[in-house]
C-alpha cells in the first residue's frame, strides 16, 4: 500500500511540472496579421522599388505590433500600434494618404473592438483627427457610446487630447490625381448613363480600394481586431463604409476570431462580413480558414464584392483570404511563422 502510494507521488511530481510547462507554453501563443487594403494592384506596375516600399512599411507595422506582445502587452495595444504606422505613411488609403472625397476633402472611417469584453470603438466622417483609430480607442474607453461621427466626433477628440490637424495634413499628390481621374471617368460615364449612381458604380475598383487593419492575440488569449481607412475615393454625401461599422468591417470575440476587412464597403456592409466569419466558426464548428474562405470567395464572390480579411483566432491561427488581384498583408507568430506579400502566388 505504502509502495504504491509512493509510487502515484512519484508519477504525479515527476509528470506535473512537464504538464504545466506543456500548458504554459500552449497559453503563450501571441500573433499578429496586418493588411494595408486589397483591390486591383497591377503586378505590372510594381516595380522592385514600389514592392520594397510597400513591404518595409508593412514589416514596420508588423514588427511594432508583434514587439508589444512578446513584451505582454494586449492585443488591443498591438493593433492600435500596428495601425497607427499604417496611418502615417502616405502609402496606404488611411490617416496621411486618404483618398479624396468628390469634393476634395478627407473624411476618415475607424473602429477597434476587443475580443474579450466585447468593447467597441468607432468613428465615421472625421476631417481632422490625426488617427482616428486613436479616437476609435477613446471612443471605446472614455464615452458610454459605440460609434461618434463628424463634428461631434472631433469635439471629442479635442475633449480627449488627441491631435487635430488641418484637412490637408492627408494630402498626398498621387491620391489628388486618382481622384481627378475617377472625376473625368465619372464625368464621362454619367453623360452616357444619365445618372450619377449608376455611373459611380462603373468606377474601377483601383479607386475603390484601400484601408488599413490588424488583428491580433496576446498572450492572456485575447484577440482585437481594428481598422482604419479614407473610403472611397470620390465618395459623396457623406458616405460612410464598413471599415467602422462593428459585424461589417472589424469584428472580435474571444468565443470565435478576431477579423478586419478591406474592400467595397456596401458588399461588406450588407454582407456583414466580418461578423459572419466569426459566426460560421461558433455555430458551425467551422475552422477560422473554411469561415473566411466561405464567405470571401463564394458568398461576396456570388454577390458581386471584391475584397478581403486578414483574421486570427485564439489558438494563433491566421487567415488571409481576397478575392480581388492583391491584398498588401503581413503576418508573424510565436511560432516561428512570418509572411509579407502583396499578390495570391507570394508564399
Ligand atoms: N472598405 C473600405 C470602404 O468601403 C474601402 C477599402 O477597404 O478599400 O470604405
Amino acid at each position: 500500500m505504502k509502495n504504491k502510494l509512493f509510487l502515484v507521488l512519484a508519477l504525479t511530481l515527476s509528470t506535473s511540472p512537464l504538464w504545466l510547462v506543456n500548458k504554459a507554453q500552449a497559453q503563450q501563443a501571441f500573433a499578429i496579421a496586418i493588411h494595408g487594403g486589397a483591390g486591383t494592384i497591377d503586378k505590372s506596375k510594381m516595380t522592385q522599388e514600389k514592392r520594397q516600399a510597400y513591404e518595409s512599411a508593412l514589416k514596420k507595422a508588423r514588427d511594432t505590433g508583434y514587439a508589444l506582445l512578446a513584451d505582454g502587452k494586449s492585443s488591443q495595444a498591438a493593433v492600435i500600434a500596428a495601425i497607427q504606422i499604417l496611418e502615417d505613411s502616405p502609402l496606404f488609403n488611411a490617416g496621411k494618404g486618404a483618398v479624396y472625397t468628390f469634393d476634395g476633402e478627407h473624411e476618415l472611417d475607424a473602429s477597434i473592438m476587443n475580443g474579450k469584453t466585447l468593447n467597441a470603438g468607432a468613428v465615421s466622417g472625421v476631417k481632422t483627427v490625426k488617427s482616428p483609430i486613436a479616437l476609435a480607442e477613446a471612443i471605446m474607453e472614455e464615452s458610454v457610446h459605440v460609434m461618434l461621427s463628424g463634428e461631434g466626433a472631433e469635439v471629442f477628440a479635442n475633449q480627449q487630447g488627441l491631435t487635430l490637424v488641418e484637412n490637408s495634413y492627408f494630402n498626398t499628390d498621387a491620391r489628388f490625381q486618382s481622384l481627378l481621374k475617377a472625376k473625368k471617368q465619372l464625368a464621362e460615364q454619367e453623360k452616357e448613363l444619365k445618372d450619377f449612381q449608376a455611373a459611380h458604380q462603373t468606377l474601377d475598383n483601383e479607386y475603390k480600394f484601400g484601408t488599413v487593419g490588424a488583428v491580433a492575440l496576446d498572450k492572456s488569449g485575447t484577440i482585437s481586431a481594428g481598422t482604419s481607412t479614407g473610403g472611397m475615393t470620390a465618395k459623396r454625401f457623406g458616405r460612410i463604409g464598413d471599415a467602422p461599422i462593428i459585424g461589417a468591417g472589424t469584428y472580435a470575440n474571444n468565443d470565435s476570431c478576431a477579423v478586419s476587412a478591406t474592400g467595397h464597403g456596401e458588399y461588406f456592409i450588407r454582407y456583414h462580413v466580418a461578423a459572419d466569419i466569426c459566426a460560421r466558426m461558433q455555430y458551425q464548428g467551422l475552422s477560422l480558414e473554411k469561415s473566411a474562405d466561405v464567405v470571401i470567395n463564394d458568398v461576396l464572390v456570388k454577390a458581386g464584392g471584391s475584397g478581403g480579411v486578414i483574421a486570427i483566432d485564439t489558438q494563433g491561427n491566421i487567415t488571409m483570404p481576397f478575392n480581388s488581384l492583391g491584398m498588401y498583408r503581413a503576418s508573424k507568430s510565436s511560432n516561428g511563422k512570418e509572411f509579407v506579400g502583396i499578390f495570391k502566388d507570394d508564399k
